[in-house]
């Protein structure tokens, strides 16, 4: 059996290898190192892939959640509601950027924030909304986008974690995540869905004119060289990994089917289980599997299931531990009272991610779940 990891980018370059090798060489000989054709290329068939969205490549996840924000002219100490059970990220620009960051707690069964949690947030400051796809699904778009419409609020999207997925929209029919709300933000960390060989990330909208604005941000504010209209940043993809990207796209359909193949591999050989809960789709979205998260039973020691687990070659890890609001740096006792965000408060204690990517194969999930029992059996 190969080992197990918890991504396995190594055997999933070795698949594609010709394929990434010829485009990096193309890249070198070019010389054409920052915003080349490649980088072009790959933002035109991605904005292909989303159903005719532009696409802002840009240096990062978090650079495209900052640059977001920046193009939605707010002010300091306007409020900006998100999911506390979340990477740091999505509360780390809001803060950064002078606004609000307002916290909600999230639904029990799908992880994402609890829709009338975020409702009671709303006040006269709200200005957005920051639904987090975790894992892989969608935020019920369909009532959140009547709830900002509603308010007048903008949905800035954090798609990182859910590319390809497809939710259930207000109005009928079905979107691309990321290309449903105002903006949808994604990272090609390599570990994403859509992973680069370093940083990248994008920003997607189908508002020409905020199309523009984003372009001029993420170029120093600029729309011609040495003029700056908008105070701006330097956030770039790189054409390398653009290239990268590129390649990768042509899969990306057949990587997520990989990821919902062993998803449904490991509910089969888990499901059922009195002390732990497999994940639940959200019948409003599809489920593209960043993660595979299971929910234990508070009688199980996470921590000693965790270690035994790794004695036997198996790792998994834990997203996220601590929820934002606990976060020394973002406690805040008026917007988000440190310890009153009870469901995602004992989600950080009984949640784990098990092994996920596009190379597991059934034998190397038989073995996992074969242990991941065994170590439920041996806990009591
Ligand atoms: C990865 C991630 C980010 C940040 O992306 P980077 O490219 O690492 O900056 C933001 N939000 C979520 C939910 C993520 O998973």
């Amino acid at each position: 059996m190969e080992e197990i990891r918890m991504v396995d980018l190594k055997r999933q370059y070795e698949k594609i290898k010709p394929e990434v090798d010829s485009a990096i060489s193309e890249v070198i000989e070019s010389a054409a190192f920052i915003n080349g054709p490649a980088v072009k290329q790959f933002a035109q068939n991605l904005s292909g892939y989303l159903d005719g969205a532009h696409v802002i490549p840009c240096g990062n996840g978090t650079d495209a959640l900052q640059v977001a924000l920046m193009a939605l002219d707010l002010e300091p100490g306007d409020e900006v509601i998100t999911s506390t059970f979340t990477f740091i990220a999505t509360a780390e620009v809001i803060a950064l950027l002078g606004l609000k960051p307002v916290l909600v707690d999230v639904d029990p069964h799908t992880f994402n924030m609890d829709l009338d949690a975020t409702r009671e947030a709303i006040t006269s400051r709200t200005r957005v909304i920051i639904p987090v796809h975790l894992f892989g699904q969608c935020v019920p778009m369909d009532p959140l986008q009547k709830l900002a419409a509603r308010h007048n609020l903008a949905i800035v999207e954090d798609t990182c974690q859910a590319i390809g997925s497809v939710a259930r929209v207000a109005g009928g029919g079905e979107m691309k995540a990321g290309t449903i709300g105002q903006m949808g933000c994604m990272s090609f960390f390599p570990s994403k869905n859509l992973g680069a060989f370093g940083d990248g990330g994008a920003i997607f909208t189908r508002d020409d004119t905020l199309a523009k604005k984003l372009g001029a941000i993420v170029n120093h504010g600029s729309f011609k060289k040495y003029y700056h209209d908008y105070v701006g940043v330097n956030s770039r993809l790189d054409a390398m990994q653009a290239a990268i990207l590129d390649v990768k796209l042509r899969h990306l359909d057949q990587y997520i089917q990989a990821r919902r193949q062993a998803a449904q591999r490991y509910d089969s050989m888990l499901q059922g289980h009195p002390d732990l809960q497999i994940p639940v789709r959200d019948p409003g979205s599809t489920h593209v599997f960043h993660q595979y998260t299971l929910i234990l039973n508070p009688s199980v020691n996470r921590n000693i299931m965790q270690q035994s687990l790794k004695a036997k070659g198996v790792p998994s890890m834990i997203y996220y531990p601590v929820p934002l609001h606990m976060q020394k740096a973002y406690m805040d006792e008026k917007a988000h009272p440190p310890g009153k965000l009870p469901v995602s408060e004992d989600l950080a204690q009984r949640v784990i991610s098990l092994p996920m990517h596009t190379e597991l194969d059934e034998k190397q999930q038989e073995y996992i779940c074969e242990n991941v029992l065994d170590c439920l059996e041996k806990n009591k």
